[in-house]
């Protein structure tokens, strides 16, 4: 029997080497994982770093996903998918060609060394919630729904780099 199909979301970010361009194709490549198809994309944002500001503003985005792979397995294809935009792991919240952070998996909740689902700072992070918003405005988290909990942030950090479609 083929494995059971899930709805994931996942956060995009990058501030090197042409972040726009490694975030559209990274896009396209979550559409190309095995066992997975790209539902959804939300627009660019462009945001201040994390940590250390001494590093260029991040291009954010959410992708939408359904899959049948397992949280751990995609997680996998996550960081392979990293590691073949020549991700380096140098300093905590530092400069990186691409971080993939998979936000939600159907509604599990998972704790592990490896994996934390729903991802710890998902409801806190303007760069997450306002795009997961765009793609999912009616997803209820914690009790409210995605596009009530983004109107929450007051958007000075977070700005759009292509017009939203809404
Ligand atoms: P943050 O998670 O605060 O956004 P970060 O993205 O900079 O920080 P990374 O260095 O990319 O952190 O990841 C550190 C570790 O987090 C990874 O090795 C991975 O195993 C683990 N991890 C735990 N939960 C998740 C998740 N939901 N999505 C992605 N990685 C996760
Ligand atoms: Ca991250
Ligand atoms: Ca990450």
């Amino acid at each position: 029997m083929a494995a059971a199909q899930h709805t994931a979301y996942i956060g995009l970010g990058s501030n090197l080497a042409d972040p726009v361009r490694q975030i559209e194709q990274a896009l396209d490549e979550l559409d190309e994982l095995p066992l997975t198809r790209l539902t959804a994309r939300s627009p660019l944002y462009c945001s201040r770093p994390l940590g250390p500001q001494d590093q260029p503003d991040f291009v954010n985005a959410v992708a939408g996903i359904v899959t049948r792979l397992s949280p751990l397995a995609l997680l996998d294809q996550l960081q392979a998918l990293e590691q073949r935009h020549r991700r380096v792991r140098q300093r905590h919240w530092g400069p990186r060609t691409l971080d993939l952070d998979l936000l939600l998996f159907a509604d599990r909740h998972w704790v592990s060394a490896r994996l934390t689902l729903p991802h710890p700072a998902l409801l806190e992070r303007a760069f997450v919630m306002i795009p997961l918003a765009d793609i999912a405005p009616g997803l209820v988290l914690d009790g409210a729904r995605a596009a009530q909990r983004a109107k929450g942030f007051d958007g000075s950090d977070l700005r759009p780099l292509t017009p939203p479609s809404r």
